[in-house]
């Protein structure tokens, strides 16, 4: 390179392509995936300011180029799952099965594993003592995304937990924080007169390839030195809900309006005169025997929790640090402060929407405590929006209870027709079904008619299809912090759309999309479904 040349790259980083990619392509790697990692890899390091020597690139590159790329969609779901079957009657599903409290960073990686294996530590205890004189050890494998991802969501962590007999909804985060501070810690199982010392060793790491019933798939065993005395197959199957082999689901009783879709259910309340969020009530009421009193003391909770989270992620300190190798700064309280003293009025509503899921969204990734809605990856987006009608629109809380009835309603739709699991169908159906839900929550507590709170959440829904899981460094941080401030403020769109338009010219239904979402998940490559394997995951380099 002439000096001039190299002035001129010195004044623009990019000026000079060569220097971005390694010269040397290694045997046996398909030149084109080569070059284009190389590339991406030395355009990252030249944006963040990252310095790589092409030697480092060429390994880098060579690490994650595969000699033949097929676009590889995901192995599909073994049919018996109940996951797969509950598609062809009603929705059954509960609120209080569906926004479930825990431990953040993720419903399918840190709430579901330790439902899991809480689930089988209590199973254990009920073998008959013989057996349990003769126990040595416990043991937990992780496979599929759960093994690929989970070092970065701290699935180890949420698994060991609920082995040693902790609930997500009351574990302490700090115990969880602990557990990553002292890695070493040593804990007794208690199973009849017998105690066995379990530690994060127990929890291995397996394989992330291979012909599982679902990608989210664990073993948990207990052992008599080599001899199996209980083991079980288990899934965590999106938003904290778990599945086992064999698993039969509890008999319900039916609800007073059954529905399939949201045109069933915008039938009901049509015919009734009333609103979606009434429907879902009246369902709730039927099918777990609550009062109406008692279905929304849970729904306050939720809504409770959510402000909290929301509360506690914007009082953080302005130059925290979030727990691992990104260490990617906080920025919920810059950016509401900085929001606030926006001159424009629109600028400001803005900036402090994304600033309340900055803020609930930080808080899931450091592990506290959030609410799945119906994610921990996208637990930013729900209370964003509540966070802001309650708290600074001053709306009606009763208009809130039933806008998280309404949004329940969007949320259990996607989960009967399509998917809540990012391992199945990547971020649209985290981000996506959290926009969705709380466009129909926003136009709910609006007093919308039904068919503007559909078009509100297709609409947030749409916009979101095909979009993917990659997670950098294995982390729910970036891009899924700013992902929930963006879910928040397409959902307000949403529903600014959905409410100016007219409704009946609205040419895409609800229903529609939501099968658009479940074959684009069957469709997607394996790589985008929270593997970290590819998009972001691969091409920002960490320094
Ligand atoms: S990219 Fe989206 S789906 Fe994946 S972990 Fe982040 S928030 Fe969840």
């Amino acid at each position: 390179m002439s000096n001039k040349e190299a002035g001129k790259s010195a004044q623009d980083p990019l000026a000079d392509t060569h220097e971005l990619i390694a010269p040397e392509i290694p045997r046996g790697i398909d030149r084109r995936s080569f070059l284009m990692r190389s590339a991406v890899g030395g355009a990252a390091a030249v944006m963040t300011g990252c310095s790589q020597t092409p030697e480092q690139r060429t390994a880098g590159a060579a690490a994650t180029a595969k000699p033949e790329a097929p676009a590889a969609a995901a192995p599909p779901l073994a049919p018996d799952l109940n996951v797969v079957k509950k598609g062809e009657g009603p929705v059954l599903t509960t609120v209080d099965e569906f926004y479930k409290v825990g431990p953040g960073p993720s419903s399918s990686h840190t709430i579901g594993p330790m439902r899991i294996t809480y689930d089988f530590y209590q199973r254990a205890t009920k073998l008959p003592a013989d057996q349990l004189a003769k126990a040595t050890k416990l043991q937990v494998n992780l496979f599929g995304s759960l093994s690929a991802t989970g070092k970065g969501h701290g699935t180890e962590r949420a698994a060991l937990a609920g082995l040693i007999g902790n609930e997500p909804a009351t574990v302490d985060p700090k115990f969880l924080d602990g557990l990553r501070d002292k890695p070493d810690q040593v804990f007794p199982v208690k199973l009849g007169s017998k105690s066995i010392d379990v530690s994060l060793k127990d929890v291995i790491y397996d394989a992330t390839k291979g012909d599982f019933k679902h990608p989210n798939t664990m073993t948990v065993k207990l052992l008599a030195g080599n001899d199996v005395l209980l083991e079980q197959e288990y899934y965590s199957v999106g938003g904290g809900f778990i599945e086992r082999k064999g698993y039969t689901p509890p008999k319900k009783n039916p609800p007073k309006y059954p529905f399939r879709t949201m045109k069933e259910l915008r039938t009901h309340a049509d015919t009734n005169k009333t609103t979606i969020g009434k429907i879902i009530l009246a369902n709730e009421m039927s099918i777990t025997g609550k009062s109406e009193a008692e279905v929304y003391a849970w729904v306050d909770k939720v809504i409770n929790a959510m402000v909290a989270t929301v509360k506690s992620g914007l009082s953080m300190p302005e130059d925290d640090v979030l727990p691992g190798p990104i260490k990617l700064h906080s920025k919920a309280a810059t950016v509401y402060k900085r929001a606030m003293d926006d001159k424009f009025q629109s600028d400001r509503g803005i900036g402090v929407l994304s600033a309340f899921a900055l803020a609930a969204s930080e808080e899931n990734g450091r592990g506290h405590l959030v609410i799945t809605a119906p994610t921990g990856g996208s637990a930013g987006v729900m209370p964003a929006l509540v966070y802001g009608l309650l708290e600074v629109r001053k709306v009606d809380r009763q208009k809130v209870r039933e806008g998280m009835l309404a949004a329940a309603a969007v949320g259990y739709l996607c989960k009967h027709h399509a998917t809540l699991s990012a391992a199945e169908g990547g971020c649209q159906a985290e981000i996506g079904v959290a926009s969705s839900m709380a466009a129909a929550l926003t136009a709910t507590v609006f007093d919308a008619e039904s068919h503007v709170v559909e078009n509100a959440a297709e609409s947030a829904l749409e916009h979101h299809l095909g979009m993917t899981c990659d997670p950098v460094a294995g982390y729910v941080q970036v891009p899924c912090i700013e992902r929930c401030a963006f879910g928040a403020v397409k959902a307000w769109t949403a529903y600014a759309i959905a409410s100016n338009e007219i409704a009946s010219r609205h040419r895409v239904d609800f229903d529609a999309t939501v099968t658009a979402l479940a074959e684009t998940a069957k469709d997607m490559n394996s790589k985008y479904k929270e593997t970290s394997e590819a998009g972001l995951a691969q091409s920002v380099t960490l320094c």
